[in-house]
């Protein structure tokens, strides 16, 4: 589909293929770079400093014209794909009529429909309220606030190697020390930590109901259930490492939740909307969550974040304690309907799966090969591998660096993560056409055998 630049010239549509012109970053990126280390705080970072100048569908084009395969998605954003023609559209006609009330000021249509939306599509379908935010962090925020508020009660009860974001409440809540939290305390109080279920690394054979009951005799004997406002637990992790709980974890946590009196809250920033091949990663079990907090890809690269949750309990805030002036923006919101409708008419569920046995394909048999491959997990289009000293279960964060690096300089983006910083994944844009996901997946196993095979001699 052709496109047409604000002065009417009609350009040529970005190739879905990837193509190297320069070396990576090129000269147009370095000079960028010198500017930016000039400018821009040294504590903002980037793992590959390619400078971008378009992207469309899952190529991204830097400013020297390569075009390098997105296996990130700007973190699990763009899940429609870059430039989604519907998003782009929606974006357009709505910033043309306006861009800002403020809805606690005169509130717009748009914000209803994408609550509306929420509320129908998210687990359970019991009553439903959501409200809107900018940002991940925010949305987890707001839920705290509102569990706390509804509960009378203060304990917020996090899992080891959680991530929620960077504010001052949601660093208390993420689990890591570098880089989110290292001096940036004193943290918030009230947060208590308990194990993950965690299969590679849990004694063998640990079910998911032992996992959850390791987790529950710690709340009850560190905590005590009466003083629990909310569990909040990212039903696969994202940052963390795509870390797969064992099946009946999540289904335990919730039901001592239940019986407890304790709001359960599904972080769902990351695994939400068609990325783990349903809705939400709670979907896979069956879990219904009292709140359930989204971002990421819900508005397809607009900022907007949400809470939606029981009516009962979301309700039971007074009216004014919930808000900020540029939650559920308007722009952002017709983004949001956009993208939801890109989701359902592309059966993004279905490519997300598609994907996800495509991925596994692959890196099966690499693991098969290569020892030091030590698990491989994640659902649908949420794939991840963990990279170890061959015939240990010792995270190997060097030669995960190592891969990375190789895949940029083949002109491939893909992300590290994980606690110990040794765990590739995989977040391609749903619309990833089958040609450039071969692709990328051939760079990514190129890297890979270039890299262990060094590492064994
Ligand atoms: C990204 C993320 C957040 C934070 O979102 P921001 O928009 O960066 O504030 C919180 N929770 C999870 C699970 C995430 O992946």
């Amino acid at each position: 589909m052709p496109s047409t630049t604000l002065l009417g010239v009609q350009t040529d549509p970005i190739k879905q293929q990837r193509n190297l012109v320069t070396e990576l970053p090129g000269p147009k990126s370095r000079a960028l770079d010198r500017r930016r280390s000039a400018a821009v705080a040294h504590g903002v970072s980037s793992s590959f400093p390619v400078y971008v100048a378009e992207a469309s569908g899952a190529i991204v084009v830097d400013v020297d014209g390569n075009a390098l395969i997105d296996l990130g998605s700007g973190i699990a954003v763009v899940s429609v794909g870059h430039g989604a023609p519907r998003v782009v559209e929606a974006v357009q006609s709505q910033v043309e009529r306006f861009s800002h009330t403020c809805f606690m000021v005169t509130p717009y249509a748009p914000y209803v429909e994408v609550c509306e939306t929420l509320n129908e599509l998210s687990p359970g379908d019991h009553a439903k309220r959501t409200a809107l935010f900018n940002s991940g962090a925010e949305a987890v925020e707001n839920a705290v606030k509102i569990a706390r508020h509804v509960t009378g009660r203060q304990a917020v009860v996090v899992f080891d190697h959680a991530y929620h974001g960077r504010t001052n409440l949601t660093m208390a809540l993420t689990a890591k020390n570098m880089p989110y939290r290292d001096k940036f305390g004193p943290f918030a109080p009230e947060v208590y930590r308990v194990p993950m279920s965690y299969p590679y690394r849990d004694p063998d054979g640990m079910t998911g109901e032992q996992a959850a009951t390791r987790a529950i005799e710690q709340i009850e004997r560190q905590v005590g259930a009466d003083n629990v406002a909310c569990v909040l637990i990212e039903p696969i992790q994202g940052e963390g490492g795509f870390v797969v709980p064992a099946p009946g974890f999540l289904p335990a946590i919730a039901a001592w939740s239940r019986e407890s009196g304790v709001v359960f809250a599904a972080d769902e920033i990351q695994t939400g909307f068609c990325r783990t091949g349903d809705w939400f990663a709670c979907d896979a079990e069956g879990v219904v969550p009292d709140l359930l907090t989204t971002a990421k890809a819900l508005a397809g690269g607009m900022p907007l974040a949400a809470v939606t949750g029981r009516a009962d309990l979301m309700d039971g805030v007074h009216a004014g304690g919930l808000g900020g002036t540029y939650g559920g923006n308007p722009v952002a919101c017709a983004a949001a309907l956009a993208s939801i409708e890109t989701m359902k008419h592309e059966d993004l569920i279905g490519a997300a799966r598609s994907i996800g046995a495509a991925v596994e394909q692959v890196l099966r048999p690499l693991q098969a090969a290569h020892p030091a491959i030590g698990d491989i997990r994640g659902r649908g289009a949420m794939m991840a591998m963990e990279i170890v000293r061959p015939g240990t279960t010792e995270p190997d964060p060097v030669a995960t660096r190592r891969i990375v690096h190789a895949c940029h300089q083949a002109g491939v983006v893909v992300l590290s993560c994980g606690s110990y910083g040794n765990v590739i994944r995989l977040l391609p844009p749903l619309v990833i056409d089958d040609a450039l996901l071969v692709d990328g997946l051939d760079v990514l196993t190129g890297a890979i055998t270039e890299v262990l095979a060094g590492a064994a001699i």
